[in-house]
């Protein structure tokens, strides 16, 4: 405590891939976290929509810590009870299929990636291509990297892998117009977070359901973001109803401790045979665990219900706000506790202003305030924050 960061330690022993940080975060409680000056901020981001039960929940910690003295690891040579059980309850959130685990949300890409190779490798016409959309996001390994369109992550990286068609997000024909018979898949997410919190619409979905059954293509959705509970459901697309046949996971899977999973429905689960695909850490009993808890978490605290009701809260306030600075914000974006402030002006400012009020949140496609707050968070949590935000309108409209 009382200790001020050392930016030039920081600078000279990691390497700099992140922009400069200004707050060195040693604490987390709740819907709060505290620097190591001691100050306190209201945080709205989550760690990126991951610690989606607040940080250091009780019943977290206590298994985490239980799990932790009795097994941490020992690899996918053997059964793991917890991960039997976590797969599970995926399933029964989910429907009919089969899970494996993975360490991160580009992990779960890739392993759908490689399913979509295991699945157009079968046809004669080795169908090796995936369409994809403009804006989306699926993380930074090579074949994720090369899923996600935005020059600012591929730039310097190439060449990528080949066969992924941009096609525009919430634009069916233009997905109809691109398959060929060289496509296996459609990979997309049902709201885009770093794109900007753009939703799938329901007849877009619907509609990419559709294509997938006549071309007989693999409907893969990315819930990495979007899922676990943040935007009303469980998973995000299960608000229009479709079933896609495989699913990633990850960031609010674990509350915090990294894991990632992909779904993939009965007829194609099958494709991964014994050997064709594996990860040393994925699914350890102890990532397992930290997820078994946020699971047992959203049931007994109701949060799914609670993202719905929360975030009508803080979307009618934003609405408020943007009624009130329309030469800032254009419109209030995304669903349930995934909300975007769409601006007028580069984020960034803001975001700096918030924090200095004490309040964190994460800016999003060069043109998006993101708020991501825990799905625990309070009516009054919410009211405080939307006050800094108002603040933070009125310092940049003074400018
Ligand atoms: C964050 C994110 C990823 C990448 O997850 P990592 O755990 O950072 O690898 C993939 N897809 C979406 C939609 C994301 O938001």
């Amino acid at each position: 405590m009382g200790k001020e960061m050392n930016p030039s330690k920081h600078n000279k022993f990691l390497i700099g891939n992140y922009a400069p940080p200004s707050i060195e975060v040693t604490r987390g409680k709740g819907s709060f976290i505290w620097d190591s000056t001691g100050k306190k901020y209201l945080d709205f981001a989550s760690g990126i929509a991951v610690t989606n039960v607040g940080h250091s929940h009780p019943t977290w910690v206590e298994s985490v810590q239980k799990q932790a003295a009795e097994l941490v690891h020992c690899s996918n040579l053997f059964s793991i009870p917890q991960q039997v059980s976590l797969a599970e309850q995926i399933v029964s959130k989910i429907g009919p299929g089969k899970v494996l685990f993975c360490n991160s949300g580009a992990e779960a890409n890739e392993a759908l990636i490689k399913l979509s190779r295991l699945f157009g490798n079968q046809s004669e016409k080795q169908r090796t291509n995936i369409l994809v959309a403009t804006n989306g996001f699926h993380g930074r390994t090579m074949g994720a990297l090369s899923a996600t369109e935005s020059k600012k992550y591929r730039q310097g990286f190439e060449p990528l892998l080949p066969g992924f068609t941009f096609c525009r997000y919430n634009d069916l024909a233009h997905f109809e117009s691109s398959i060929n018979d060289k496509t296996a898949a459609i990979l997309i997410e049902s709201i885009q977070g770093e794109g900007g919190l753009e939703v799938a619409t329901d007849s877009f979905l619907i509609g990419i359901e559709k294509l997938c059954t006549k071309h007989n293509l693999l409907f893969l959705i990315d819930e990495v973001q979007a899922g676990i509970a943040r935007t009303g459901n469980f998973l995000g697309y299960q608000e229009s109803g479709v079933q896609p046949h495989a699913i990633a996971m990850a960031k609010g899977l674990g509350g915090g401790f990294p894991i990632g999973a992909i779904w993939v429905n009965d007829s194609y689960s099958p494709l991964f045979t014994p050997g064709s695909h594996g990860t040393t850490y994925g699914g350890s009993p102890l990532a397992c665990t930290a997820a078994l808890a946020v699971l047992k978490i959203i049931e007994e605290e109701g949060l799914v219900e609670k993202a719905n009701n929360s975030g009508k809260k803080l979307r009618e306030g934003l609405e408020c706000l943007t009624k009130r600075f329309p030469s800032i914000i254009s419109h209030v974006k995304g669903r349930g506790l995934m909300l975007g402030l769409g601006l007028l002006v580069d984020p960034s400012p803001l975001v700096a202003n918030l924090r200095e009020k004490g309040l964190i949140a994460v800016g999003a496609a060069n043109n998006t305030l993101r708020l991501l707050p825990p799905l625990t968070v309070s009516n009054e949590e919410i009211e405080d924050a939307l006050d800094m935000i108002e603040a933070g309108l009125n310092a940049i409209a003074s400018n």
